[in-house]
């Protein structure tokens, strides 16, 4: 028997290139009761980009776990793997947890635990998050391709999920997420 009650499950999703990685990251930087899972990726590394952003793996290496039941929720986006690695319950310590994935990951995870919290991040527009596409150095097909499914996406996460969010202003999104969090800690 655990001394904590089930954790609140958080999940985050939206687009490629409305700011999802800078928000979670700032989420638990404000509150001390979020843990962040990590998740698994064949995806190479961009430039620049932190080597503690996944967990970065060779497909035989992602099959394997996959094989061993070792992921919460997996899915294949845009030609990679990427996956939530089975909670490991003494690393969360009792903190609520908090997960970055795409809609169908999203889904599974709503499907296992009827709970969670999946919140929506939308771009103030089309032409901000191309702009931040950009910046991030990704080739232009892949922009293309991750503008396309992004506007595919829209509304099913705008269906399926408990909250949508317009990230218009970073510090204002973080602030009404923070908020959605402690209404929902609140009424359990
Ligand atoms: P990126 O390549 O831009 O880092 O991520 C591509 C997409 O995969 C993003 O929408 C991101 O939220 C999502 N993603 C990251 N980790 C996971 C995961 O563990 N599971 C699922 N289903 N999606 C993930």
């Amino acid at each position: 028997m655990s001394d904590h009650p089930d954790p609140l499950i958080v999940v985050v999703s939206g687009p490629g290139g409305v700011g999802k990685g800078t928000i979670v990251d700032r989420l638990v930087e404000r509150d001390s009761r979020l843990w962040l899972s990590r998740s698994w990726t064949t995806r190479e590394r961009r430039d620049g980009e932190s080597p503690d952003a996944y967990v970065f793996c060779s497909a035989e290496d992602f099959e394997g776990r996959i094989q061993a039941s070792g992921f919460l929720e997996w899915t294949e986006f845009l030609g990679n793997y990427y996956g939530t690695p089975a909670p490991d319950t003494s690393a969360i310590g009792g903190r609520d947890v908090v997960l970055e994935i795409e809609l169908d990951g999203a889904r599974q995870v709503k499907q296992q635990f009827p709970d969670a919290v999946l919140i929506f991040l939308l771009p103030p527009s089309r032409e901000e998050q191309e702009r931040r596409l950009r910046g991030r150095g990704d080739p232009n097909d892949k922009i293309f391709a991750r503008l396309k499914k992004a506007e595919a996406e829209e509304p099913i996460g705008r269906e399926i999920a408990d909250h949508v969010l317009t990230n218009d202003d970073l510090e204002r999104t973080i602030d009404e997420m923070l908020a959605v969090i402690e209404n929902e800690r609140s009424r359990r």
